[in-house]
């Protein structure tokens, strides 16, 4: 029956209409996923440049991009100072020569090399600390009690 024909068609039509829409929703996917790939390449190699450039010009007061150093700057102290809470609290102290921070269990420091005093029994970075940071290590380990 022709009528029936038609029908048979016109659903083995569909069918092959909606397959090929998977595959290219599929295949959209793909490309998309591949895109932002690209794009994370491309991000990370302009933060390098960026990381590159700062470190190169972070000096120069005439600089075209200098309008972007101060919150650099602000956020390079801001990472240090947390880096070495973390270090105070992780039992770090610092250099007797240099006042840089040394991890615990290092013999030396790490930016001048002097040989680092022997680790105490109490914890060298109530000493270490600056006096209020020293105040609120010891609320947070009595807090802790
Ligand atoms: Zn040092």
């Amino acid at each position: 029956m022709a009528f029936l024909d038609e029908i048979g068609k016109t659903i083995a039509g569909r069918g092959k209409e909606a397959a090929q829409k998977a595959k290219d929703a599929a295949e959209v996917l793909q490309l998309k996923a591949q895109i932002s790939s690209e794009k994370g390449k491309i991000k990370e190699l302009y933060a390098a440049i960026g990381a590159l450039y700062f470190k190169k010009h972070r000096g120069e007061e005439a600089d075209e991009y200098r309008m972007f150093f101060p919150e650099i700057e602000k956020g390079l102290a801001q990472v240090a100072q947390l880096e070495e809470k973390v270090m105070k609290l992780e039992g770090g102290r610092a250099c007797g020569r240099c006042g840089a921070m040394i991890r615990r269990g290092d013999a030396f420091c790490g930016k001048c090399g002097a040989p680092a005093e022997p680790e105490r029994e109490e914890p060298a970075a109530l000493e270490a600390a600056a006096p209020e940071e020293a105040e609120a290590v010891f609320e947070e380990e009595k807090t802790e009690l």
